[in-house]
């Protein structure tokens, strides 16, 4: 979620909160109803912005826990399985080529290049 729109989202929503306060003070029934369903939006909206925000604080926990996890996959299965040391992804024999009798893989998804330093055993 951009910035901004969560700037505007709570400037709106203290705005709405602010009308609501002044229709409610007038103590006109209509103005009241008014005045009520503003405070109501105005809460919604910034009850939903503090959840949005919730979210963006909790994600990149999350990306560097999945980053480790990743990081130890690739480390242990370095031997068993063709896979990126960047990445994780699985590297193909079409990822391969044979520089002076040494193989080169490179990951066709994040681009790393990298000497394979066993024999592939097919
Ligand atoms: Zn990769």
């Amino acid at each position: 979620m951009n910035k901004i729109v969560l700037g505007i989202l709570i400037v709106f929503g203290l705005g709405l909160l602010m009308l609501g306060g002044l229709f409610l003070s007038t103590g006109y029934l209509n103005d009241i109803v008014m005045g009520a369903l503003m405070l109501l939006a105005g809460f919604g909206i910034l009850f939903y912005v503090y959840r949005l925000e919730k979210i963006e604080a909790a994600k990149p926990t999350l990306v560097s826990q999945t980053f480790n996890v990743k990081m130890d996959g690739s480390g242990k299965f370095e031997d068993k399985e063709m896979k990126c040391r960047s990445c994780g992804a699985p590297i193909t024999d079409k990822d391969l080529k044979v520089i002076q009798g040494g193989i080169m893989a490179t990951c066709p998804y994040c681009g790393a290049v990298f000497a394979m330093q066993e024999a592939p055993k097919w």
